[in-house]
């Protein structure tokens, strides 16, 4: 019943859901794109979710980071994530870690899981997920926003491109940036969306090319992007 409008889509039928809730699915970030990735994912019956974030949550974090609420703040966010999902659904496990993905860490988290969404906040983390999707062969989506821009695109190891064939010097993103909210729900569920189409195998993928959207000029583009040829992470 929960799935069934899911369910009747011939392109996902009872084997597509199978599908969905025998899958493993980790979420870097529960900011604001984890936030909209992760509900989104919870209710469509991902049916392992790992959450893994190691800040806690604070008030300025709530206009775009829908996750999570006032009664929470204060508390870490993988932790407020576990609470929130359980309640929209409790059919699914959700893993929380509130912890930061490092070097140490990576290959624990990787082995476990079919798929990995990055949603971190920051370039580092990034570069780490890239390196760690082709180490460990598990596809990787890729999404960031920027006061009223959002770009995805889908890293489908061993093939190139990857992003480090884009990005291959450090990006200055650290710096924290504004964001118009409703931009996180555009770009996380297009993330949900391509998480979705991997797992079941469904569509065009974002692979080797980008998603660009303009939330200004209201319009989306798409740029096609090769391997960069000296690019030491893909092939
Ligand atoms: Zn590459």
């Amino acid at each position: 019943m929960r799935y069934h409008r899911q369910i009747i889509i011939p392109e996902i039928g009872k084997r597509g859901q199978d599908k969905l809730l025998g899958s493993k699915v980790l979420i870097v970030g529960a900011g604001g794109l984890g936030s909209i990735v992760a509900f989104y994912l919870a209710s469509s019956g991902i049916g392992y979710i790992g959450i893994i974030d190691p800040d806690i949550v604070e008030l300025s974090n709530l206009h775009r980071q829908i996750l999570h609420n006032e009664e929470h703040i204060g508390m870490p966010k993988a932790i407020s994530a576990f609470i929130n999902l359980r309640k929209l659904n409790s059919d699914i496990k959700v893993l929380p870690y509130p912890d930061e993905i490092s070097k140490k860490n990576v290959s624990q988290y990787f082995t476990h899981y079919d798929l990995v969404v990055a949603c971190p906040d920051n370039f580092k983390t990034r570069v780490l997920l890239n390196e760690a999707s082709f180490k460990f062969l598990k596809p990787l989506v890729i999404g960031a926003i920027s006061e009223f821009e959002g770009q995805v695109f889908d890293i489908i190891p061993p093939k190139g491109p990857c992003y480090n064939c884009l990005f291959d010097e450090a990006q200055d993103d650290d710096i924290a940036k504004g964001i118009l909210a409703p931009v996180a729900g555009v770009i996380g569920s297009i993330m949900a969306i391509e998480t979705i189409k991997i797992l079941l195998n469904l569509g065009d993928l974002l692979h080797g090319k980008m998603l660009l959207y303009d939330a200004l000029k209201e319009k989306f583009r798409e740029v096609k992007f090769l391997r960069n040829t000296s690019c030491k992470i893909c092939k």
